[in-house]
């Protein structure tokens, strides 16, 4: 959104500018550098009258300027991540939690509470989305569709169509703009996990919602678990509802540490996609790889939505491919991404173990499927720790 006094979205050099300065426009103003970090847990009023007036205002779900009255209603460290990847998406509003999945479960629960439990998403999605919407546990039924039968699968009690783009593990793309079209009146949720707003900005092709887990790559080091969407003010309203009563809140010093993350976001993402890029070349022609996953690699992708394929790749081994998790010496062996250092992992063991065996085959992560989210290491190291890897693998 290009509010007057901002930097134009349309330039890089703009969004790097704003991925630094924006939620600190008024420190100078307070005479300090680094964001303050608030850990009240309610804030002090010799005005009860006043207090209920604002408590009838928050209530609404509106964001009231001033202390926000007790902790679980609003944090103004908090508050400040918020504005700031609202700001990066394009969006009005930025609404943060305690986990992505905490993010995802509020969506889910406007949407029930809407009278609209119908959701219809798109396969594959992280390992956990998909359980949290085939188990049913908040009440919500799920239609599992391809791309091009979503407008098929949309009934009058549809609240929500969920997708992710790049999705993990496959990295398989979604068209957002023919999902938005899809959609009609229903609100699209696009997870932006993957892409960030630096590569994509699924606001300005439709989505209504856009979810990421803050815990991979806007955190960017490994230290916080959070999740955050960002909408139109109205979804927000109802998003800080469901947060304000069900209480999954972040904490003021994973807001801190976010927004710390956004300053370096564009810069982390720019290079570790560069890595990634000349990683999936060179897997590409490895005698012990037969496929790779990289975003724009393959035909048919939607066109003008990313502009660059992004810091996650996945591959398939013709070896072991515990083997290879277990042989790797400089790259991590762990689930999760969107660290500063080299993480793999293998889907069908992690990130996705949760998900029926049959439902992973349909969504394309197989046996032989690793995933790696690359980081900011030389890339010829990475290189040289993949190629033993894949050696000792077989
Ligand atoms: C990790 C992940 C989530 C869940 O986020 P948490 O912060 O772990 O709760 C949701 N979507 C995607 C794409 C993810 O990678």
């Amino acid at each position: 959104m290009t509010t007057s006094g901002r930097p134009d979205a349309a330039s890089p050099g703009a969004f790097r500018t704003r991925a630094v300065h924006a939620g600190r426009e008024d420190l100078v103003d307070l005479g300090v550098h680094a964001v303050p970090i608030d850990l009240s847990t309610t804030y002090p009023s010799r005005d009860s009258r006043g207090e209920a007036e604002r408590l009838d205002v928050l209530g609404t779900g509106a964001a009231v300027p001033g202390a926000p009255v007790y902790a679980r209603i609003g944090n103004p460290t908090v508050a400040r991540f918020e504005a700031a990847l609202a700001d990066l998406e394009g969006c009005a509003a930025g609404v943060a939690f305690a986990s992505g999945m905490a993010a995802l479960t509020a969506c889910l629960l406007t949407a029930v509470a809407e009278g609209r439990p119908h959701v219809v998403a798109v396969r594959p999605l992280y390992g956990t989305s998909d359980h949290l919407l085939g188990s049913a546990l908040l009440g919500t039924r799920v239609t599992w569709a391809a791309p091009h039968d979503v407008a098929a699968a949309i009934r009058p009690d549809t609240g929500l169509v969920v997708v992710e783009t790049p999705a993990n593990p496959t990295l398989a793309e979604s068209g957002l703009d023919a999902l938005a079209r899809a959609c009609g009146d229903v609100p699209l949720l696009a997870d932006n996990t993957f892409a960030t707003p630096v590569l994509q900005r699924p606001a300005e092709h439709g989505a209504r919602l856009v979810l990421h887990s803050a815990t991979k790559f806007l955190g960017g080091h490994g230290d916080v678990l959070a999740g955050v969407v960002a909408c139109d003010e109205e979804y927000a309203r109802r998003l800080r509802q469901v947060r304000f009563a069900t209480g999954a809140t972040l904490h003021p010093l994973s807001g801190y540490l976010l927004l710390r993350g956004l300053a370096t976001l564009p810069l982390r993402i720019a290079a570790a996609s560069a890595t990634a890029a000349e990683l999936a070349d060179r897997l590409a022609g490895h005698p012990g790889v037969t496929r790779v996953h990289y975003p724009g690699r393959a035909a048919g992708r939607p066109s003008g939505q990313m502009t660059g394929g992004g810091a996650v790749l996945s591959f398939e081994t013709a070896g072991d491919p515990h083997g290879l998790i277990g042989a790797v010496r400089l790259i991590t062996p762990a689930v999760s991404l969107g660290s500063v250092d080299t993480l793999i992992q293998h889907p069908a063991s992690l990130s996705h173990h949760i998900v029926d065996p049959a439902d992973r085959a349909a969504g394309g992560i197989g046996d032989g499927l690793l995933r790696m989210s690359v980081g900011l290491e030389d890339v010829e190291d990475l290189w040289a720790d993949l190629d033993g890897a894949l050696r000792a693998a077989g």
